[in-house]
């Protein structure tokens, strides 16, 4: 094994020993992950062998690793190493991870968005069997085209749900054993007291000193006191919440479509939800015949959307003129050359038609197509009147 797969294979036991850790912490403590050692322990020969003169061998300890390296952006991991040109630091993706766990104090961690993104996008599918998105999207895919609509939209739209609500739904599906599967695989029951998160409607949980969600960006966004009060639940209402990976990864993204899909509505457009089980998210097709598909990426870091395309080798193929990744605005505003980076992929690979644009700017084109529809119209409707 050369050194640049050692480094990928630690990075990928790192972050998803860090994500069971977090995941399978029962009352305050903490799992003990044999990946995670694993890959401290491939990480630090590594690190032994090209930074030798610094080397430190209480790094060794997990605790140690977690608040010298987990804690730190990870480019700052490789400070000290010497000769590593093969390693091409700077063209791996990782290297542009923030930091992998926020510090809640007491020896206590949360697990960052960027290394549940890793997670997701670059570990090998055998060492995360059975996270917890893809249990849902095994079973979702095995339905029809209009209940795999239906209950993805449903997870979407009630990130938190009651007894009543699951018990209706799974009524709906009795005669549907996929179906049913699938809710089982999204929700998870909620056991202790926390409050409905202003930001994005999952669960927030006070740990230690912080509030925790799912996601940094809810945990950074301090909500005040009167909206949590509004929103509390008691660990024994009988709520249900998606589990943490089905919120991150059919939820939130899911938001994004359906907004999209609103925004055509808004205009008269006609729009589809996850044509051919998700060939792509939305196909618009707009009154003279042209089509365009679209998947809504809500993937913060463009180095990941990048490798993302490059791997599946552009836009799935399609009945359609122009394909659009779409991110949130707030990407672009967070890294000015996010769209400049994935067009430079586009282009490299040769696609013509495939753009990347902000929900923002797929709106404003949405808009100027329906406004220029509604005037044609209107100019149809003064002929008739002529005539
Ligand atoms: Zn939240």
């Amino acid at each position: 094994m050369d050194d640049l797969t050692r480094l990928k294979t630690a990075m990928q036991l790192i972050t998803v020993g860090l994500c069971e850790k977090d995941r399978k912490k029962i009352k305050g403590e903490y799992f003990y992950s044999k990946r995670l050692i694993h890959g401290i322990n491939i990480f630090q020969y590594l690190n032994y062998k090209y930074n030798q003169e610094n080397f430190d061998f209480n790094q060794l300890h997990e605790q140690k690793f977690i608040t010298d390296y987990a804690m730190k952006p990870v480019r700052d991991w490789f400070d000290g190493w010497k000769n590593t040109e093969n390693l091409k630091l700077e063209g791996q993706e990782f290297y542009y991870m923030e930091e992998l766990v926020g510090d809640i104090g007491s020896c206590m961690f949360y697990v960052n968005d960027c290394c549940e993104d890793y997670v997701q996008y670059y570990v090998e599918k055998d060492i995360i069997a059975g996270i917890e998105q893809r249990a849902v999207y095994d079973c979702l895919k095995l339905l029809e085209q209009d209940d795999y609509v239906y209950l993805r939209k449903y997870f979407i739209q009630h990130p938190i749900a009651g007894q009543g609500d699951l018990r209706r739904l799974k009524l709906r599906y009795s005669q549907n054993e996929m179906a049913l599967q699938a809710i089982e695989n999204a929700y998870e029951e909620i056991r202790e007291d926390c409050y409905v998160c202003p930001k994005c409607g999952w669960t927030l949980k006070k740990e230690k000193s912080k509030m925790i969600c799912q996601s940094r960006y809810c945990t950074e966004s301090k909500p005040s006191k009167e909206e949590l009060n509004l929103a509390k639940i008691e660990r024994n209402d009988g709520k249900f919440r998606l589990k943490r990976g089905v919120m991150m990864y059919i939820c939130t993204p899911g938001k994004l479509e359906l907004e999209i899909l609103k925004c055509c509505e808004k205009y008269k457009i006609k729009s589809s939800l996850w044509p051919e089980l998700d060939k792509y998210d939305i196909e618009i097709v707009f009154d003279n015949g042209e089509i365009w598909a679209v998947d809504a990426k809500q993937v913060r870091n463009p180095y990941f959307l990048r490798s993302n395309i490059r791997n599946a080798g552009g836009f799935p193929e399609g009945n359609y003129q122009k394909a659009l990744y779409v991110i949130p605005d707030e990407f672009k505003n967070e890294q000015t050359d996010y769209i400049k980076i994935i067009e430079a992929e586009l282009e490299k690979i040769g696609k013509n038609n495939i753009y990347c644009v902000t929900l923002g700017e797929l709106k404003e084109e949405l808009k100027l197509k329906g406004t220029n529809r509604t005037k044609k119209e209107t100019v149809n409707a003064t002929d008739k009147k002529e005539i």
